[in-house]
Formats: C-alpha cells, structure tokens, sequence
C-alpha cells in the first residue's frame, strides 16, 4: 500500500484505500459480489466470529470492496476508522440508536435534512427517545436543554435547507463539557472543505449518495468514529464497558456495526462502494468547481429583482458569513444554495422553464439540480411545521453543479424570464 500521509488532501482523495498488492494489481477494489466468505478451518471461522483474526465471514457484516471504502473515508476525514452502511439515513439511525436507549434524550439543531428531523420527532418518540430541538446559535440554550439523560449533541454542517453554519468548535466544547460526544452530518461540506473531527466533533455521518460519489449513480451511508472520545467512567454510558474491551478507541464504532448495523442488516452493496470509490477520486476537483460556480450564482440571484432572498453562506450579507469563513478557510462555502421566490406559483413557473437544471430530489450531483421542497420532500408536513423549519411557498433549494457558471446562469436568467 502506499504511503499517503505525506500527499496534499487533493492527492490523498485519489490514493487512500487503495491495495493494488491485495487486488491482484487493480487500483480499484475487486467488487467481491458473494454473500459469505470460505474459511478453510474450523478453527478460523471460531477466531473470526470471536474477533481474534480479522477476516471476512458474511456480506451483512463486511465485505472487502465496502472495507476499502470505509477506510477510505476514515481517512480523509481524520477519522480512526468508518462503517459504510446502506444510506445516510441508515448511518444516522444506527449511530443515534447505539447511543440511546429507552427514555434517553439528545440535542439537535433545528436546521436539519427532512427524514432527519422526521426520525428524530416522530419515528424516536414510538422508542420513548426524547429529542430537544435548540437553537443551536444559543449556547445558553443548549446547555439548559441539558439533562442526565442526554446522550450526544447533533448537528449539520451546513443546515438543509437553510444554508446555516453552526459553530463546531463552540459547540464541540460545550457538548465536552458535559461528558457529551458531537455527532455532525458532514454531507452537505464534504471533508474537502471540513473536516468536523478537527473542529473537535467525535462522530461524522455522510450520505455518500452526494458529494461524496457526485455522479448521482448509487445511495450510501458511513459513519467514521473519531476515536477520541472518553466513553470510559463516562456515567452516561455505562454500557460501553464490554466495546472498549474490545476495540479500545473504536469502542463506539463496534457498538454501531455489533448492535445496530449487522442486526438491522443495513449492508452497502458492494458495487455502491466500488461506485463511491469512483466518485471520491474527483471530490477535490469537483468541489472547487462546485463552490466557485456556488459564489457566481449566488451573486447572480441575490441580484435579480425577481429573488426576494438569497441564503448561502458565501454572501458577505448572511448570518452566518463570518463563521463560515473560520471554519471552512479559504476554500468555499459549500455548494447548496436556497432562494425565495414570491409564491409557490412562481418557483413552478420557473421550475417548468428550465432546459439544462434537473428538477429532482437529490444534491451534491455534478448536474446542477433544482427542487421546490414545500410541495415535494415537506408536502405532507403540517404548515407550521413546514414554517418551524423554514420551508415556505415561495423556497427553491438548488444544488449548484459543475457545469459552466454562464449555462447555469442562462439557464435560470431564462426561466425567470418567465414569470
Ligand atoms: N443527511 C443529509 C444532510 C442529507 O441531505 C441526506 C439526504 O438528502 C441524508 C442525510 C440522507 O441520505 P440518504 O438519502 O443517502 O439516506
């Protein structure tokens, strides 16, 4: 394997996780498509299941494509080690669920992706697991909503569909202050433009459906553990004794994979690895061409006299344009972009104009899309509710892609002609 640790983050997204010497000389993993895996001995399959020896024994445990691009990702984002699962929303359901049981609580912003917040308020209250939706801006706030009973703090770094930037560090410290790990969504940044695990967060969950594969072609999830966290004497966790026997620092990524994942049967098929594994090797390139068209069509929109607002992080207008600039660096400000029309009637009309933009529910694609998220993904959420999260009539979510900037503009200057 080659060394990487000495390459340019552009360089490592290409490098890591590769094994050519394992892989017969491919530089990509051998997509290893059977179930179960043969152990010649007795004795090997015994070591296996008790941990002793690492091998592979069935596909809903591991499979050697998905383990490439587990540690992969482990890697570029600074991680100690990644389980892929089958979706993002598989990656936040078994991380979450590890970490509680019946009648804990946990904290999150209310800035957060639909299913997300609909797992969190709905389908948890069934398992009697209380989420506290704060302003997470508010650390007073946070820290009041604090309770024995809490178990881990969560946030995205880039709100969906917002376009907020919280404070990770801030917030990584009040959440250790507290004997609390910080969960952070890291789909909407990609860990080209941060890397929450050195802002001080422990866990970072991915859709790699998104940036991460960028090419629209195959869902997945992965969870990397920071390895970091003191779960030991932890009094909020007194059922990791058993997993930090075990695996030490991963403690917290063998509960997920042992309790959750491999129960739940959350399994990546392993040609959704091998494709991701495709994606990342662009993610660098991608995302400066991805961030620098986000700049030009932000200024393009917060411009024209049809757009009542713009939110995206890049503006020297926004909220939250400073902290994006110490987090994120120099690099960007993301790629996503939220935009107000006048009525629902308006975002339709300029939806059914465009030539170029696809109109689907999905982001981080190299194609720019486009989406009215009140009449879409939120179309059977209560109005209040769709309003508590910010989602109105007149809302357009639109992932810029890498196309050329001047088509992307053309093609909206075009539709809005239109209204
Ligand atoms: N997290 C964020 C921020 C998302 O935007 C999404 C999907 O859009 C998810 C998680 C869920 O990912 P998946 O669709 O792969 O389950």
């Amino acid at each position: 394997m080659m060394k990487t640790n000495n390459l340019h983050f552009d360089s490592r997204v290409i490098h890591e996780g590769l094994n050519p010497d394992e892989w017969q000389g491919a530089t990509l993993p051998p997509i290893f498509q059977n179930a179960s895996t043969l152990h010649k001995t007795a004795e090997s399959l015994s070591n296996t299941f008790a941990g002793k020896e690492k091998n592979h024994i069935y596909m809903r445990l591991t499979n050697p494509t998905n383990s490439a691009f587990e540690d992969k990702v482990a890697s570029l984002e600074n991680g100690k080690g990644a389980v892929v699962m089958s979706s993002g929303m598989a990656a936040v359901t078994n991380t979450c669920m590890t970490l509680l049981k019946s009648e804990d609580e946990f904290i999150a912003g209310s800035s957060l992706f639909m299913s997300t917040y609909l797992l969190f308020t709905g389908v948890f209250k069934k398992y009697n697991l209380k989420a506290r939706i704060v302003d997470i801006k508010n650390t007073k706030e946070i820290e009041d909503a604090i309770t024995d009973k809490t178990r881990f703090i969560y946030i995205e770094t880039i709100g969906n569909p917002k376009m907020d930037v919280p404070d990770i560090e801030k917030i990584a410290k009040t959440a250790h202050a507290y004997g609390l790990p910080l969960i952070v969504d890291n789909t909407l940044a990609s860990p080209y433009l941060v890397r929450p695990l050195e802002l001080g967060a422990d866990v970072v969950i991915h859709s790699t459906t998104k940036y991460l594969s960028g090419h629209g072609a195959a869902t997945g999830g992965i969870v990397v553990d920071g390895g970091n966290f003191p779960w030991e004497n932890n009094k909020r966790f007194p059922d990791f004794a058993p997993f930090i026997e075990r695996k030490g620092e991963l403690a917290l990524l063998d509960k997920i994979w042992r309790e959750h994942h491999i129960n739940f049967g959350t399994t990546q098929a392993p040609f959704h690895s091998y494709l991701a594994m495709i994606g990342v090797d662009t993610l660098a390139l991608r995302m400066e061409r991805h961030m620098s068209n986000a700049i030009i069509v932000s200024k393009y929109l917060n411009s024209h006299k049809k757009i009542k607002w713009v939110n995206f992080p890049g503006l020297s207008d926004q909220a939250d344009h400073e902290t994006a600039k110490r987090i994120f660096g120099d690099k960007g400000f993301g790629a996503m972009i939220a935009f107000g029309l006048e009525n629902q009637e308006q975002c339709f009309t300029l939806i059914d104009n465009l030539d170029m933009i696809y109109h689907l529910a999905n982001l981080g694609d190299c194609k720019t899309l486009i989406i009215h998220p009140w009449s879409s993904q939120y179309v059977s959420f209560e109005p209040d509710v769709k309003k508590s999260l910010f989602i109105t009539p007149g809302l357009i979510r639109l992932s810029v892609g890498i196309e050329n900037p001047d088509d992307i503009i053309n093609d909206i200057d075009q539709a809005l002609d239109k209204i």
